[in-house]
């Protein structure tokens, strides 16, 4: 038999990491040395009250059954505390809460609910992939709005055309930004909100970075917009803010019938959060406040030394306000690949090429700050020495 994937399959563009995958199973299988800024994954464990609560809620057999749609009342009740005591907007954890198996699959399950074949869904670009896997797996089209860095890599909404504004079903913003590591400020949350709302758009805020951020900077929520609950769903992770990616748990909080309508499609697919996992949230969410200045201050100093030790090299890059990435220009002789090979071949050195998150990344590297103050000094110098 012929196996035939699915046309939807068929048209996701070809994997661009997959070349720089290849090459560092080749480089390590080679026994390099390989210093990995490529992922976006924190090097740093999940702390140990977190640990504990999963061991306590794990052994609790009433924990062993499906979790289901809605999940834990406590994990919702105390996302929605989180969201109050730190963005000063009030949800109703029973209607306008919902667990996710991480945010990613909100993200990309959203579009099912309220995306039909041919609409359009407008998509930041560079992006987080699944803004447009999401899309298209719905019969969506996508609507690339370049982020380019003399707006500040924030999308231009006077840039829309007109002519396509009827057939916009959808907007995904996500700030601070991953791969750019931008932020915005309140004015251009309220000019997303104004634009939604006139033009009867949804909005998706991606705030998986919201607790990543320095020097003071507090990122905002949509919801700090005034009217923005009648337009947005926000989607939340634990991922980045308590090292938890492996765990897979995060929450979308809106709007109650985007709220509705991505738990519809959920509960025909998945069958919710180990409530386990959920117990672990809870016991996250609570000691938000101790955690967090842990973290930060970890990102912090490897930012510091990343960013002073390429500008100590010539390069021209900006220290970023939050996330854990660094978004820099490369040489203009250069393509963004090219770079990413020629810092791999020469220094042992992955790291993102900006193509890989679309195509107005062209031109740009990212680095992850995943790894620890001596290996980012290790960096450096292997860039000093071995690139010319
Ligand atoms: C890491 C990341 C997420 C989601 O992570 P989950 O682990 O699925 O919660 C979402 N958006 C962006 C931009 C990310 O980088």
């Amino acid at each position: 038999m012929k196996i035939e994937r699915a046309e939807r399959l068929k048209r996701l563009p070809p994997y661009l990491f997959v070349e720089i995958d290849k090459a560092k199973k080749k480089a390590r299988d080679e026994g390099r040395d390989i210093i990995d800024l490529g992922i976006g994954d924190p090097d740093i464990p999940t702390p140990n009250f977190i640990i504990d609560a999963l061991n306590r809620a794990a052994r609790d057999p009433k924990n062993h059954r499906y979790p289901l749609d809605q999940g834990l009342p406590e994990f919702r009740q105390e996302a929605a505390k989180w969201l109050q005591k730190r963005f000063g907007v009030a949800f109703d954890p029973d209607t306008e809460i919902y667990p996710l198996i991480g945010s990613k699959e909100g993200i990309a399950h959203i579009p099912l609910a309220f995306v039909n074949p041919g609409d359009y869904v407008l998509v930041p670009d560079p992006c987080y992939p699944p803004y447009k896997s999401g899309t298209w797996f719905a019969g969506g089209e996508v609507l690339l709005m370049p982020l380019r860095c003399e707006n500040r890599f924030l999308p231009d909404l006077k840039a829309i055309n007109h002519a396509q504004m009827h057939r916009i079903k959808m907007i995904f913003i996500n700030y601070p930004n991953n791969p750019t590591s931008a932020v915005c400020d309140k004015r251009f949350l309220a000019e997303v909100v104004e634009f939604a709302k006139k033009h009867n758009i949804i909005i998706c805020h991606d705030a998986a970075y919201s607790e990543i951020a320095f020097d003071g900077f507090k990122s905002l929520s949509i919801f700090e917009i005034d009217g923005a609950k009648d337009v947005a769903i926000e989607f939340h992770s634990l991922s980045k803010t308590f090292n938890m990616t492996g765990w897979r748990i995060g929450f979308a909080a809106g709007n109650k019938e985007l709220v509705a309508g991505l738990a519809k499609v959920k509960s025909n697919i998945d069958s919710g959060v180990f409530f386990a996992v959920q117990w672990a949230g809870v016991a996250a969410l609570k000691n938000y406040d101790k955690h967090i200045n842990t973290v930060l201050r970890i990102y912090e100093e490897r930012r510091n030394l990343l960013v002073d030790g390429l500008l100590s090299l010539g390069w021209k890059v900006e220290k970023p306000k939050a996330t854990f990435y660094v978004w820099t220009r490369i040489p203009p002789r250069y393509t963004s690949a090219a770079f990413a090979k020629e810092l791999l071949e020469k220094c042992d050195i992955i790291a993102t090429p900006g193509n890989g998150f679309g195509e107005n990344g062209e031109g740009y590297i990212r680095f992850a700050l995943t790894v620890d103050k001596k290996r980012i000094k290790e960096a450096i110098v292997r860039i000093k020495d071995r690139l010319v």
